[in-house]
């Protein structure tokens, strides 16, 4: 917690909605230092005394949390066909938490859940080549003669189906025929599934391992805070 815009400092510290916190801003409700501001955007510092009608503005610090996240279950704030998986988060305010890098609903592992925007896009964003590995089964057994080359692709780029580029270099450990890791830098979707079909495989089961630094450790369903070195490790 360093500095923030104003409206997000009133968010942070109420049970304010956004459009509401700059309305307040507008009114002319809220002072920084004994002086009334009234642009949403100013940026606010932490030491800064915050004053919402007189009373004065404390912010919540941020969380962190990851997730195993369980078959079957969305990557969305919402239940849709299924049960989301804010379900198995059982904290206050869950709703103000998004997920750094969905799953699909058939996927499992390891999910980065917090209210940090700017931390979740330094994890999604493809070009900071922040690393996603995943144990993928596959339906057709790699052949010995193939596996070299398999790598070599992957290393290279694939052509995905309905996309222009290539995707970004992908570094592939084959496990045994049919079980690799596949380690990553984007996250378009349905990447890895897409990445296997452009090689004529197909993926019938996908977990996601690890993410950065940072490495899955929980049953399914579980959930725990990060550590700060973990958060940091983002930075
Ligand atoms: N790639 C996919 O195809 N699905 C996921 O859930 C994650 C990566």
């Amino acid at each position: 917690l360093s500095a923030m815009r104003l409206d997000k400092f009133v968010c942070k510290s109420t049970e304010l909605t956004r459009k509401e916190a700059v309305q307040y801003i507008h009114a002319g409700e809220v002072c920084i230092n004994g002086e009334v501001v009234t642009i949403e955007a100013t940026q606010v510092h932490e030491n800064n005394t915050v004053l919402l009608n007189g009373g004065r503005l404390i912010p919540r610090d941020f969380r962190y949390i990851m997730m195993n996240k369980p078959a079957g279950t969305v990557c969305s704030n919402i239940d849709e066909v299924y049960p989301s998986l804010f379900n198995f988060l059982d904290i206050e305010k869950a709703s103000e938490l998004h997920i750094a890098g969905r799953l699909d609903a058939d996927t499992t592992g390891l999910v980065l859940i917090t209210d940090d925007g700017r931390w979740s896009f330094n994890i999604t964003l493809p070009t900071n080549g922040c690393c996603k590995a995943y144990r993928v089964q596959l339906s057709r057994a790699i052949s010995k003669e193939s596996s070299q080359d398999l790598i070599a692709q992957f290393k290279k780029g694939l052509k995905l189906q309905g996309e222009q580029g290539l995707t970004r270099p992908a570094k592939l450990d084959i496990i045994t025929p049919k079980e690799v890791l596949l380690t990553i830098t984007e996250g378009k979707f349905h990447q890895v599934k897409r990445m296997f079909s452009a090689v004529g495989n197909r993926v019938v089961g996908l977990h996601r391992e690890q993410i950065g630094e940072v490495f899955l450790d929980l049953e399914v369903g579980q959930w725990r805070y990060l550590s700060k070195n973990e958060v940091e490790s983002f930075n």
